[in-house]
């Protein structure tokens, strides 16, 4: 259920939505009028594995590397060097506006900016949570499909989860995503413009604060952190997903130069695409959503288990952590009486430590129970002990925050809505 916007309340910072809803650098642009997208609700354990095929969103210089925007440059009929004085604004000072572009030639700026850089997303929403600190963005596509991102603040860091996907077509019951149905994949362009929309909120947040004469918040205003765990299975969509990571990680001006190991790679079991995304050798983590260590109950929860079984997936996650050395987590939404049961914190434990010591990392999340779902998050002692349980095995495990929860902003709760 989506709550009511809270008031920051906190003393000395600017809220994060008040900077985001004032100022002309975050200010939507006119919206288009949105075409209807329409999308017919999957039957249970319909998996999507392709997405529909619908009109492609403007290009940007976000979907190509720097060789590849010299080229778009090109065609757009403009000289090549243009694209790096681009990359700068966009990437580096993180400005829209081609007013600020001074070293663009005058006559050009406005049109050049607007067919190399289009606007790809227009907040429509913004939520805050946990006194400020939280914040989900609803963004309208092109086409009217809407995506959300959420933004959270911590003392050491910034961590963004992003949407690769409107919608998702692997339809876990207990997940509002996946009862939307999968709409489209995003563009790599569409999934970059969330962060950078955010690092732009943060930067003007910063500014903000600078102008009222500092803060006592030291916090970080930058992001440094990325998970992958928005609307959609990103290895679904993975060129898109992978020209993302590379814009993302790559250094400034060709990227935002944020680094490889604080993204995190969410994935619900799409075994070929963990063994592809291993190949690319980034010490990237991957986060495997298994909430349930045998397949009886794996098949209901998580439909795609119906083509990859669990002991696949978890050879495939155990070799993503021996070519990549990055532990492993393991998502584990606690379902009460459905998957919260000893004997099953002992089997998961069982099967983690046979494939080896310290290669993996245990995060129980209490279910985010979402509207009309019959089920709901466990009991505080049942969650203790599956945690102690997996311990005895020698699993390392930490009960996940859940930021946002109450904005539907936790994992499992994006299904974006206007109002
Ligand atoms: S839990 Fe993840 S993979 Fe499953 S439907 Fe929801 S968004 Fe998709």
């Amino acid at each position: 259920m989506i709550a009511h916007p809270k008031a920051s309340t906190s003393q000395g910072r600017s809220s994060m939505s008040e900077t985001l809803n004032s100022g002309e650098a975050t200010a939507p642009a006119a919206t288009k009028v949105p075409v209807e997208i329409s999308n017919v609700r999957p039957a249970p354990g319909q998996i999507a594995l392709k997405a529909p095929r619908r009109a492609k969103p403007p290009k940007h210089i976000a979907d190509f590397d720097m060789a590849g925007r010299r080229e778009f440059l090109k065609e757009l009929g403009y000289q090549s060097f243009r694209a790096s004085q681009l990359s700068k604004h966009y990437f580096e000072r993180l400005v829209t506006d081609p007013a600020e572009m001074t070293d663009l030639p005058a006559k050009d700026r406005e049109q050049m900016v607007a067919q190399a850089m289009p606007q790809l997303l227009t907040p429509v929403r913004t939520l805050e949570a946990d006194g400020g600190d939280t914040l989900k963005v609803v963004h309208r596509l092109f086409d009217g499909a809407l995506i959300e991102s959420v933004i959270m603040r911590y003392d050491n860091r910034v961590t963004m989860c992003i949407s690769s996907q409107a919608g998702c077509g692997m339809n876990c019951p207990f997940c509002a995503t996946g009862q939307q149905g999968l709409t489209r994949n995003l563009s790599t362009a569409e999934i970059v413009e969330q962060v950078v929309a955010g690092a732009r909120y943060l930067k003007q947040m910063k500014g903000l604060e600078e102008a009222e004469g500092g803060s006592e918040d030291t916090r970080p205003l930058r992001v440094s952190n990325i998970v992958f765990m928005g609307m959609g299975e990103a290895l679904a969509n993975y060129k898109a997903t992978m020209g993302a990571v590379h814009r993302l990680i790559d250094p400034s001006p060709e990227g935002l130069g944020i680094s490889a190991r604080g993204l995190t790679m969410s994935t619900v079991g799409l075994v070929p695409g963990i063994r592809k995304f291993e190949l690319e050798k980034l010490p990237i983590t991957l986060a495997l959503s298994l909430h349930a260590p045998d397949d009886e109950l794996r098949d209901e929860l998580i439909p795609i288990n119906q083509r990859w079984k669990v002991d696949e997936t978890l050879d495939a996650a155990y070799d993503y952590y021996r070519t990549t050395g990055r532990r492993v987590s393991i998502e584990y939404a606690l379902i009460r009486d459905i998957n919260d049961q000893g004997w099953r914190a002992d089997l998961l434990g069982k099967k983690l430590a046979q494939r080896g010591r310290g290669w993996v990392h245990v995060n129980p999340i209490p279910l985010n129970p979402t509207p009309g779902s019959k089920w709901t998050a466990s009991r505080k002692g049942v969650e203790q002990n599956f945690v102690e349980r997996l311990r005895a095995h020698g699993i390392p495990t930490t009960i996940r925050d859940t930021r946002g929860s109450d904005i539907d902003g936790a994992c499992g709760q994006l299904a974006a809505k206007e109002d």
